[in-house]
C-alpha cells in the first residue's frame, strides 16, 4: 500500500475565565501588535524527528515490497487540512488536575482514533506566571505527552515585545521572584517588583511586612531616583491591598517617581494586564476571581481617589493580536514538527470561557484569511443549560467531544467533496 506523508484528512488558566466583558471591538482590535514570533518559542523539539520518520516511513512503504512481506498497518499520517487550538483551564486542567477526557483527547490529536490521522496542535491560555518552558513541562505531566515551548502562549508571552520599549518596569503578581525572572527573560532590562519598593519603604503597605525571604529575595534600591516607566501585571496578584497601593501610587505620581504626587493625576506611567479574565474555573466548584478583577478594582480605586477615568490595556484573549500571535505560531509549528508550509483551512479552537475564547475566536474569523471554528466546552466557566454571551459554533461535553466534532466535521467535509468530484453528489447536498 501507498501513504501519503502529510495527505488530507480522511481522503484516501487551572480555569474558567470570563473576560473582557465590557471591551468594545475597537479596544480588542488595538491590541498588542506582535511582529514575530519570539525564537525560544522557535526552538525545534523532537517533533521533528516524527516527521522525519514519517517521511522515512513513506519511503519505505513506497518501495516495492519484497515477495513474502506481510501486509503492513494502515500507517499514521498527518492531516495538512487543519489543525487544533486549545484553552488550557477549564478545558483540559482543572484545580491543577488533568480533566479525565484530556488524556485521551491528546491521544486521538496523535493518531490514535479511526481515519488514522495525527493533527496538528497548539495551547493558548491567558494564565501565566511562569515561563513558556516551565508550563510546559508542567503541562507534559500532566496530558502524559510531551509538549514543546513552541506549541505554547500563554497570557503574558506578547508582552516581551514591550521589553524594548521601557527601560525600568514594575512587575506585579505570581509567586515569588518567578515572575521578575520571566519578565528579565523576555529581554527587560530593569524590573522592579513591590517587594523592592517595600524593602526600599517598609511604610508603603502599613499592614503588610516582607517575610524573611522575601526581604532577602527584594533588591535594595532608592525609588527617590528611580523613574518606573511602565506597570506590568503578569499575573494574579498575591495581595491585592498592597499591590495596588504600589500601582496606584505610581499612576498618581509625577512621571513614575515613587513619593511623588501629580496635581491632575495623569502623568502617571501606564499599565498592562496579561489578560482581562474576570472570573476563573479553579478547584473550587464556583469560579473565582482573577486578574481581571484586579483591573475593574483598580479602575474603580483610581476614579474613588481622583475622580478621573483609568485607561488600561489588557493583552491575551479575546485580543486580536493574540491570535495573530497564535496563526504564526501554529504555522511555525506545523511546519517544523509536520514538514507542512501551508495555514491550515480550518483551525478548531476549544474553550470554556465565551467572553475571551469564544468571541476571540469568532471576532478573528471574521478578520482571519482561513476559517476558525468556535467549539464551547462545558468543563469550566461556561454553565450547561445557561446561554452564552458569545455563540460558539458547536458547544459539546468536554474536549474530547471537541476532538471528535472537529476530526468527524473535517472527514465529513473530504467525503462530501470527494463525492462532487465524482459526481456522486452535486454541490447543493450537504452530508
Ligand atoms: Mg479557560
Amino acid at each position: 500500500m501507498t501513504t501519503q506523508f502529510a495527505r488530507p484528512a480522511g481522503g484516501s488558566d487551572r480555569p474558567r475565565r470570563l473576560s473582557a466583558a465590557e471591551a468594545t471591538r475597537d479596544s480588542i482590535n488595538m491590541g498588542p501588535t506582535v511582529v514575530v514570533p519570539p525564537k525560544h518559542l522557535m526552538a525545534p523539539s523532537d517533533a521533528s524527528e516524527i516527521a522525519t520518520a514519517l517521511e522515512a516511513a513513506r519511503n519505505q512503504l513506497d518501495a516495492p515490497a519484497p515477495p513474502g512481506t506481510p501486509p503492513t498497518p494502515p500507517e499514521t499520517t498527518v492531516t495538512d487540512k487543519y489543525a487544533f487550538a486549545f484553552d488550557i483551564d477549564g478545558v483540559l486542567i482543572r484545580g491543577g488536575r488533568p480533566i479525565p477526557e484530556a488524556v485521551e483527547a491528546m491521544k486521538m490529536l496523535n493518531g490514535q482514533n479511526e481515519h488514522g490521522i495525527k493533527v496538528p496542535y497548539i495551547f493558548l491560555t491567558n494564565g501565566g506566571g511562569k515561563s513558556e518552558a516551565e508550563r510546559c513541562v508542567q503541562l507534559s505531566k500532566q496530558m502524559e505527552m510531551e509538549i514543546s515551548p513552541g506549541q505554547f502562549i500563554c497570557g503574558h508571552t506578547p508582552m516581551r515585545e514591550m521589553a524594548e520599549k521601557y527601560g525600568t518596569v514594575l512587575v506585579v503578581g505570581g509567586e515569588g521572584e518567578k515572575c521578575r525572572h520571566v519578565a528579565e527573560g523576555y529581554g527587560f532590562r530593569d524590573v522592579v517588583t513591590p517587594g523592592d519598593i517595600i524593602k526600599d519603604n517598609q511604610d508603603t503597605t502599613p499592614f503588610r511586612k516582607l517575610t524573611a525571604d522575601e526581604y532577602k529575595n527584594s533588591r535594595a534600591r532608592n525609588f527617590a531616583e528611580v523613574k518606573i516607566e511602565a506597570i506590568f501585571v503578569f499575573a494574579d496578584s498575591r495581595d491585592w491591598a498592597s499591590d495596588q497601593q504600589i500601582i496606584l501610587d505610581l499612576l498618581m505620581s509625577k512621571g513614575g517617581y515613587l513619593g511623588t504626587r501629580s496635581e491632575n493625576f495623569d502623568e502617571g506611567p501606564p499599565v498592562y494586564f496579561s489578560h482581562n479574565d474576570v472570573v476563573w474555573s479553579a478547584g473550587h466548584d464556583l469560579t473565582r476571581i482573577g486578574m481581571g478583577a484586579l483591573r475593574v478594582s483598580l479602575e474603580a480605586m483610581f476614579k474613588a481617589v481622583t475622580g478621573k477615568d483609568l485607561k488600561t490595556t489588557a493583552f491575551g484573549k479575546p485580543q486580536i493580536g493574540t491570535f495573530q500571535f497564535a496563526t504564526r505560531l501554529l504555522q511555525q509549528w506545523r511546519k517544523e514538527s509536520h514538514g507542512i508550509d501551508a495555514p491550515p483551512e480550518t483551525v478548531y479552537f476549544v474553550g470554556d470561557t465565551p467572553e475571551s475564547d469564544i468571541r476571540g475566536t469568532n471576532e478573528y474569523n471574521e478578520h482571519a484569511d482561513n476559517s476558525w471554528y468556535s467549539i464551547l466546552v462545558q468543563t469550566g466557566v461556561y454553565q450547561k443549560g445557561t446561554k452564552p454571551r458569545f455563540e460558539p459554533k458547536a458547544t459539546v461535553d468536554t474536549v474530547l467531544d471537541a476532538v471528535k466534532h472537529g476530526i468527524e466535521r473535517e472527514y465529513k467535509k473530504q467525503l462530501r467533496a470527494s463525492m462532487v468530484q465524482t459526481g456522486i453528489l452535486t454541490e447543493c447536498f450537504d452530508l
